[in-house]
């Protein structure tokens, strides 16, 4: 038996950040005491800070899909009319969180592998201007496709409804100026780009958005905005935090601040700009080529052969897991994340064993030839060598 090391390599969860896991060891620590608060006040405002809006930002003991069902729970109510954007499978989770509520949803579908366009919503606003909300993913993880929620911010900021943005995967891997674009509520999560376990759900919160907390009348208990946001002034949580999270989530915003936010993307789009020349270059087919984000890559297998094989050999192999499609997109596609703690030698490792799976397959392959094409880019955009250390 040879060494094979485990490597996380999906989408979410992704690769953790080592001083954020560290940091975990220290939570012995009560969470009704300063020295919790401090530690709680600091990592809200630095949430605050990289995700670069002036808005209030909330934090829930949740994953991701959480801060969307208090989303939906606490701004909304019984009835009111709202537009969804559904471009895969987080698109249709949004469609269900909401009509698990009673809402009177108009669903715009875009098919797996493409994108709402911003004409669409804007038609859909003008033709239900009683429109309360418009959901939308940044970036579609289940198909590597990314919206313009720009576009779509300045379409919403015109009417009286809300633009709800899952930026689960957006945060970190495209630029979002919540406050400039007028993304009224913005979610993220611990386990994508922020580099450290699955467990805590963000949302930013617009003064917009605020004034629909006054007349929404869906019950909600758990998920409380208002009452988070009271308690989080306060350097508190509702309810029990999730305090080696935070401890955790406290350390990894030092790197992001350190390294900086847009270089936080630039590194994601980087990586990705090199995966899809890499995987062109070995023959194989973007399955979003038209709006392809930065937080993943889905790529189509090889003609007549599975992806589920390819996923298989990955951990087979190279013990590492990467993923493969969702629902329908099973078995067509395998995706490659660039979020959060990803770097070249990653991707570069990726490549490789990429195209050794395929050859033991036998799909032609000249070896090298995708790692060469990810080099390329690696060397184009010069990324500077760095002496600090992570
Ligand atoms: C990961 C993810 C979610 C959240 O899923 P959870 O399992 O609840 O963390 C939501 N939307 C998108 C686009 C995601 O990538």
């Amino acid at each position: 038996m040879h060494i094979r090391k485990q490597r996380l390599l999906t989408p979410g969860p992704t690769p953790l950040y080592p001083p954020a896991l560290h940091a975990m060891m220290a939570s012995d620590i009560h969470h009704r005491t300063e020295d919790f608060r401090k530690v709680y006040k600091s990592a809200l405002a630095d949430l605050k800070e990289v995700m670069g809006t002036s808005h209030d930002v909330l934090m829930f003991a949740a994953s991701g899909t959480g801060a969307m069902d208090a989303t939906v729970s606490n701004l909304f109510s019984r009835g009111d009319k709202v537009i969804v954007c559904s471009a895969g499978k987080f698109g249709e989770r949004w469609v269900e969180i909401a009509k698990a509520y009673g809402l009177d949803v108009t669903v715009l579908s875009a098919p797996y592998g493409e994108v709402v366009t911003v004409e669409a919503v804007a038609g859909a606003l003008a033709a239900e201007p009683a429109a309360r909300g418009v959901f939308v993913q940044a970036s579609e993880t289940s198909t590597g496709a990314a919206h313009d929620v720009r576009g779509m911010g300045r379409a919403v900021a015109k009417t009286d409804a809300i633009l709800v943005v899952d930026a689960i995967t957006g945060l970190g891997t495209m630029p979002l100026d919540i406050d400039g674009w007028g993304l009224d509520v913005v979610i993220g999560g611990s386990q994508k780009a922020f580099m450290i376990p699955p467990g805590l759900a963000f949302l930013a919160v617009s003064p917009k958005a605020w004034k629909f907390a006054d007349t929404a009348t869906l019950p909600h208990y758990y998920f409380n905005l208002k009452k988070e946001k009271k308690s989080g002034d306060a350097g508190e949580s509702s309810w029990t935090p999730s305090t080696a999270l935070i401890l955790a989530l406290a350390e990894a915003l030092k790197y992001v601040q350190q390294i900086g936010m847009p270089k936080l993307v630039e590194n994601a789009q980087l990586l990705a700009r090199a995966t899809r020349a890499a995987v062109e270059k070995l023959g194989l087919e973007l399955f979003a080529p038209h709006s392809p984000g930065a937080s993943v890559t889905a790529v189509k297998a090889p003609r007549g052969m599975d992806s589920g094989v390819i996923v298989k050999e990955f951990r087979n192999r190279f013990g590492a897991i990467i993923a493969n499609g969702q629902g329908s997109m099973k078995g067509q596609i395998f995706r490659i994340a660039h979020l959060g703690y990803f770097d070249f030698a990653d991707l570069f490792a990726v490549i490789a064993g990429l195209e050794i799976i395929l050859h033991a397959h036998g799909v032609p392959v000249e070896f090298g030839a995708g790692v060469a094409a990810a080099q390329e880019i690696y060397a184009e955009a010069a990324v500077a060598p760095q002496t600090v250390n992570a």
